[in-house]
């Protein structure tokens, strides 16, 4: 298939260009620069231009940034948007966060119905804060599942960076359904709600002072942060980025998952067990990591949320690397960064 994939110098957008292209297919995909088209050329040089090749989208924020990205010679297929930003570094939660996620959502799905009609599946990249209730706290009684949507309103959302992040992927991804619902393009959508993303980064695009979000708990676990106290979890759900690179591509590889949100987690993780796993792999990290007295870190004494993450199973038909395994490899590949 000939696939238009956003962001794909991002943690999760990487992942998605490798399998995309292991799959035969033939890809270009949006950066925000030459130098990072350059850096992501360098390191894919087997693959031709008729395989590889960019685009550049600075802004996803500004109307109409994807239409010239969208026509391509071949036609696309398939359109995989990941691109959103996912930091909590903002001053401004309007500007850096609720427009890009949403204008960014709304203004591919329009490019494409414009000027890509050969497109016949959009798969977006939304997250597990499209699905928690965050006013409810633990909420043992309940099973999280694709039926799931937050709540968070326009008000809430500009409170702080944290509301402003859940609500920028809960009103991104509504308004997919929406456009979808008023628009019916000739396309399909499928939306992927993955809770924290484990898993090795790609060394070519990072160092540790700049990493991605949700791999930062574990590097700040590795360089002593939790030594006296294990922060709180947050979030106790999880999954590792590569299984969710490969659920992106089979969604649009696969007729099934049209129109289908997707709940995709492997299963509970506290940031105890991060350390917990750090240390069963990596003994030099002793001096650094916290000791089974440590305070802090491990699951809510109260219970916690239940999962219902059979329909990626069964549609997608994923089966899920272990936290161990997802733990043991971040690191690794930390290392070749310099921790
Ligand atoms: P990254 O920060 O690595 O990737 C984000 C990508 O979006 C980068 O390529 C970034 O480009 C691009 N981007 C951000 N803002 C803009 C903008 N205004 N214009 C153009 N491009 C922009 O994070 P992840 O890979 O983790 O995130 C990818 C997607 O996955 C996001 O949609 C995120 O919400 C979602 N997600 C991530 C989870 C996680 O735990 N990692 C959990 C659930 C969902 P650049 O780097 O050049 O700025």
């Amino acid at each position: 298939m000939r696939v238009l994939l956003t962001g794909g110098s991002g943690f999760i957008a990487a992942h998605v260009l490798e399998i995309l292209l292991e799959h035969g297919h033939s890809v270009v995909t949006t950066v925000r620069s030459q130098e990072k088209a350059r850096l992501v050329a360098e390191n894919h040089k087997s693959y031709g231009k008729d395989k590889l090749d960019f685009a550049i989208v600075e802004d996803i924020a500004q109307e109409n940034a994807f239409d010239e990205a969208v026509k391509s010679d071949p036609p696309f297929e398939a359109v995989i948007h990941t691109a959103s930003p996912f930091h909590f570094n903002v001053t401004d939660v309007q500007k850096q966060l609720l427009d890009p996620a949403i204008i960014g959502t709304t203004g591919i799905l329009k490019s494409v119905k414009k000027s890509a009609p050969t497109v016949k599946r959009v798969v977006i990249t939304s997250s597990f804060a499209s699905i928690i209730n965050p006013f409810k706290g633990t909420w043992p009684e309940h099973t999280y599942s694709e039926a799931d949507w937050n709540p968070i309103s326009a008000e809430q959302a500009v409170q702080n960076p944290a509301n402003g992040y859940r609500a920028s992927k809960t009103f991104a991804e509504r308004a997919a359904w929406d456009f979808l619902e008023q628009e019916k393009p000739n396309f399909t959508i499928a939306t992927m709600c993955p809770p924290l993303v484990l898993g090795p980064i790609v060394h070519y695009l990072n160092s540790l002072d700049a990493l991605n979000t949700s791999n930062q708990r574990i590097r700040d676990i590795m360089q002593g942060k939790a030594k006296d106290e294990i922060p709180e979890t947050g979030t106790y759900i999880w999954v590792d980025v590569r299984d969710l690179a490969l659920c992106h591509v089979l969604a649009i590889e696969k007729e099934e998952a049209a129109n289908k949100r997707f709940f995709i987690t492997a299963g509970y993780f506290s940031n105890k067990q991060i350390a917990e796993s750090i240390g069963r792999h990596y003994s030099q990290y002793k001096e650094q990591l916290p000791t089974s007295s440590t305070p802090g870190g491990d699951f809510p004494k109260d219970g916690l949320y239940k999962i219902d993450n059979e329909r990626v199973q069964k549609v997608l038909g994923i089966k899920f690397r272990s936290f161990d395994e997802s733990i043991k490899d971040t690191v690794k590949s930390l290392q070749a960064v310099g921790a």
